[in-house]
């Protein structure tokens, strides 16, 4: 089967998503988003998320299937992420897949949302074309993770480094919110950070002198509250120095990601690509200043549209297209039901 129709699903976190891949082309790309709902919260609250999944599934499954132009007779494989992500929320979205795929008899595919986020530059990228890339590196950064990936060849990976404790996401949307500026924190950050001047309000860049290629953000995170509560203290109206503060804050955020990236370069210079993933990249200019860095090392840079970017299920369907080249997928009625959501899943 050259070009299988393939349907995905990802709940791992506040973001109910279908997507019908044909091969590595995405033909459908349904979301029902929860942005507005966790907001508030300043954070996704997963008793929420899960009821939310629940009452989205069926509609965003058959728009995904209706703008696909297929039924479900026609798919091939039904593929959905079982981790890592918030327990009760992935279950919602690997028990939807599984039953589609046991009623309907087709050979089903659990997913790693992590390999999903590394593969989403190769969305619509002809599978010939993408042996080029190959050894690579890959950065991911999103909400919960902060992680720099050995890529041997699809499907062949090593964790190299990963953070302590927060991840970047997690700094911006915790800096956000002690300066009041919303859900998600990303954006809001670096558009901010367009008007502030680099060196006005700076941090210490974090683990900027440790031998590894770990991260950590809740050092920075805590010098960012202090830095808060000083300049509060000393009565200077906030939009006076917020951008500046924006600024200095992903200044060393930028920093930090490049100097742990160049290390592993430098240790791996084998490797022809960098492959990016995950939300935090939804930031242009985070985007942009490691795919500078990774072309000053001579690497091809490899990221998804936008929409991809963050978590989504057509990145789903593409590991799972991978998977199938590699005959990983299950077809024993026993085998599918024994697939169990593993929230704490690595790569
Ligand atoms: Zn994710």
């Amino acid at each position: 089967m050259n070009n299988p129709l393939i349907l995905a699903i990802d709940t791992s976190c506040d973001d109910t998503s279908v997507a019908v891949l044909r091969g590595n082309k995405i033909l459908s790309s349904e979301v029902s988003s929860q942005v507005e709902i966790h907001a508030k919260w300043g954070g996704v609250v997963p008793d929420i998320a899960r009821r939310e999944h629940e009452k989205n599934i069926p509609m965003v499954y058959e728009q995904a299937l209706k703008k696909a132009k297929v039924n479900i007779e026609d798919i091939d494989y039904v593929a959905s992420t079982y981790g890592p992500g918030l327990a009760i929320d992935l279950e919602v979205g690997l028990n939807f897949a599984k039953d589609l795929a046991i009623k309907n008899n087709k050979p089903f595919i659990p997913v790693n949302h992590m390999e999903g986020h590394l593969l989403s530059g190769l969305i619509g990228i002809d599978g010939k074309k993408s042996e080029e890339y190959f050894p690579a590196l890959a950065l991911l950064i999103s909400g919960k993770h902060t992680e720099i990936v050995y890529v041997e060849k699809i499907g062949s990976y090593k964790k190299l480094g990963e953070t302590l404790d927060d991840a970047v996401g997690e700094a911006l949307d915790k800096v956000a919110r002690m300066l009041d500026l919303g859900y998600p924190g990303g954006p809001v950050i670096c558009e901010f950070a367009k008007k502030g001047k680099s060196g006005n309000i700076s941090f210490t860049v974090p683990m900027k002198n440790s031998k590894d290629l770990n991260f950590s953000y809740s050092g920075l995170k805590t010098a960012a509250l202090y830095k808060v509560k000083e300049l509060r203290e000393e009565g200077r109206k906030e939009k006076e120095w917020v951008y500046d503060f924006c600024r200095g804050f992903l200044d060393a955020i930028i920093e930090s990601l490049k100097i742990k990236l160049e290390s592993a370069i430098e240790q791996h210079n084998e490797v022809e690509t960098l492959f990016v993933g995950g939300g935090v990249f939804n930031s242009e200019e985070i985007l942009r200043e490691i795919g500078k860095m990774a072309r000053s090392y001579g690497l091809k840079f490899v990221f998804s549209e936008k929409e991809y970017r963050g978590d989504n299920s057509g990145m789903v369907g593409i590991a799972a297209y991978y998977k199938i080249l590699r005959k990983e997928y299950l077809t024993l009625k026993e085998d599918i039901e024994k697939v169990d959501r593993n929230p704490r899943l690595s790569l």
